[in-house]
């Protein structure tokens, strides 16, 4: 019979236990989102691919198609182009295109780029079966995000 209450108590106990859990879970601060509705808003040093920087002012490309981050990217994943309209001074950045199935995020190109024309972005969304959503028109997104 003291078996039977001993039983009972320490069902009752443990219950209270674990609500006492619960409840100040409950009142813990959130560290979950809701994602993928959410997006967790990565730290100053995180690398995600590399995108252009735009011109403050104009929103235009800062490169001026040196070729130094192409030139130096172990893996050779830059394909880049530029033309002299007739009359300027300067090239103009006509395409960048990112191979990010062969990038290793080393930072060498952005370590090369002496304009500060590309920088990591924050980017960690990315998923998919097919390897060519992988390769990036960074001039294209470039002017989507201006
Ligand atoms: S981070 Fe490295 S591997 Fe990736 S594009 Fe730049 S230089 Fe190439
Ligand atoms: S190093 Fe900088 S300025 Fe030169 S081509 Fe690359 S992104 Fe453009």
């Amino acid at each position: 019979m003291s078996n039977y209450f001993g039983e009972i108590f320490g069902g009752f106990q443990s219950l209270l236990v674990g609500l006492g859990i619960t409840i100040k879970a409950f009142f813990d601060p959130v560290v979950t989102l809701q994602y993928p509705h959410e997006s967790l808003k990565m730290t100053p040093r995180f690398r995600g691919h590399i995108e252009l920087v735009g011109d403050d002012e104009t929103g235009e490309s800062k490169c001026i198609v040196c070729g130094m981050c192409q030139r130096n990217c172990p893996t050779g994943c830059i394909t880049m182009a530029g033309e002299k309209p007739e009359g300027a001074k300067k090239k103009v950045l006509t395409s960048y295109v990112l191979n990010f199935t062969t990038c290793s995020l080393c930072g060498i190109c952005v370590e090369s780029c002496k304009f500060g024309a590309i920088a990591f972005s924050k980017d960690y969304n990315l998923a998919s079966t097919n390897k060519n959503d992988f390769i990036f028109d960074l001039k294209k997104r470039l002017g989507e995000k201006s």
